[in-house]
């Protein structure tokens, strides 16, 4: 037993340059109280009967190892071990003595010493690096997922998941509300508008843009009427600016804002300040005001990139004008065009690129598109009607190629018509 006689310093530091006082492991394992907390890291003892408190990972995770040699928990849980070895210096009392194994207990020696040459190891592999790429791969996944919740709340709205309207209603809100900080209400009042006349003027709120941007037969109207509030023929990349970052941070808060309170959706603007709420709260002790409000900001224009390309794809590049009287089919299939189904693309567009089907059939589950689409191509093929299905890329060039002929139909038609 080593350091027999010499009394181990119960508080306080062992003084510098001094030789460390020893210890048994029988010296050592009196001091596993509550209050009175030894253990022994690298052969060396510390005292950290009032310090524990002060542990960052809580006072209980560290008193755990009272007595205890610590060694690997030390090095398995702290990133920066020379930065916390600062912090053990001043508990330092003493050493264990040179003829004690490094381990009180019932301990295979062999085993501990494998396991830290494993350990070691693994650190000179540098399996504790981190890949930047692997997790900001994750990043971005959680924030496509966010984008999942907008189709999530798309398939309430239509009332295609539940049998009964009720539960789909009830669920859309709380999605929709809650997750999104939107109003159900809202969406269903501009969406069923837009099933029910896609890219009809004045009656589908999605194509309804003029005069910030002329699409399809506004184009001409415009051109001949002399009007010239903005310079269209620019207007595909001016729509880079102001289209896909600000539709869901600035067009969609100000309409649904206004939307609550005019139709006076309380219960909506009441799930919506849950959202607020929830966002705010969670990432203000972190970020503080400014950090938080850049931080919704940003979510806000990833969100719109991703709601712009993937909800326009399938119709600005269509038939766009004045109400022309046509039956359900065709005018849906007029107005709207497939993407090439993939995993991903299924996945991405929330089944979005099974466009026809879906505005053909707006209740069906998304799940079925697919099923349903060989009929609706027969059905097509026997009318004459045209079932356009094109690549995704570029299905989203198509949106800024439709844009431009806009932009030149209006300046051919204001100069010279
Ligand atoms: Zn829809």
């Amino acid at each position: 037993m080593g350091g027999v006689g010499e009394p181990g310093p119960r508080e306080g530091s062992a003084q510098p340059g001094a030789p460390l006082p020893t210890f048994s492991w029988e010296q050592i394992r009196a001091h596993d109280q509550p209050g009175d907390k030894w253990l022994v890291i690298e052969r060396r003892v510390y005292d950290i009967s009032r310090w524990a408190q002060r542990h960052p990972g809580g006072s209980r995770l560290i008193g755990h190892h009272g007595a205890e040699d610590a060694t690997d928990a030390f090095r398995a849980f702290h990133q920066d071990l020379n930065f916390v070895r600062k912090f053990l210096q001043p508990l330092l009392i003493g050493e264990l003595a040179p003829e004690e194994p490094s381990q009180d207990g019932p301990l295979n020696a062999q085993l501990v010493e494998d396991f830290r040459a494993l350990h070691q190891a693994a650190e000179d592999m540098k399996l504790f690096d981190a890949s930047p790429t692997f997790f900001a791969f994750l990043l971005g996944h959680i924030l496509a997922m966010e984008a999942q919740s907008w189709c999530l709340q798309h398939d309430l709205g239509h009332a295609s998941i539940f049998k009964k309207s009720r539960w789909n209603h009830v669920a859309q809100k709380f999605v929709m509300g809650q997750l999104k900080g939107f109003s159900a209400h809202w969406w269903n009042f501009r969406h069923f508008q837009h099933h029910a006349k896609p890219n009809i003027f004045h009656k589908d709120p999605d194509v309804t843009v003029a005069p910030v941007f002329l699409l399809g037969e506004s184009s001409v109207e415009y051109g001949k009427k002399k009007r010239r509030y903005l310079p269209y023929n620019q207007q595909h990349l001016y729509f880079f600016l102001i289209g896909p970052p600000l539709l869901t941070l600035v067009n969609f808060e100000v309409e649904n804002l206004a939307y609550m309170l005019v139709c006076m959706q309380w219960a909506d603007l009441l799930w919506a300040a849950s959202f607020y709420a929830r966002f705010f709260l969670s990432y203000l002790p972190f970020y503080g005001v400014p950090g938080v409000l850049l931080f919704f900001v940003a979510v806000r224009v990833l969100e719109s990139h991703w709601f712009v390309w993937i909800t326009q794809m399938n119709h600005i590049p269509k038939e766009i004008g004045h109400e022309k009287h046509r039956d359900w089919a065709s005018s849906q299939l007029a107005a709207t065009c497939n993407v090439e189904p993939s995993l991903f693309t299924n996945w991405f567009s929330g089944h979005l690129n099974f466009q026809i089907e879906h505005h053909l059939f707006p209740r069906m589950p998304r799940h079925n598109y697919s099923r349903v689409a060989p009929l609706v191509k027969s059905l097509c093929a026997k009318h004459g009607l045209s079932y356009e299905v094109k690549p995704f890329l570029t299905a989203l060039v198509d949106i800024v190629r439709s844009l431009k002929k806009s932009g030149d139909i209006w300046l051919d038609a204001y100069l010279h018509q």
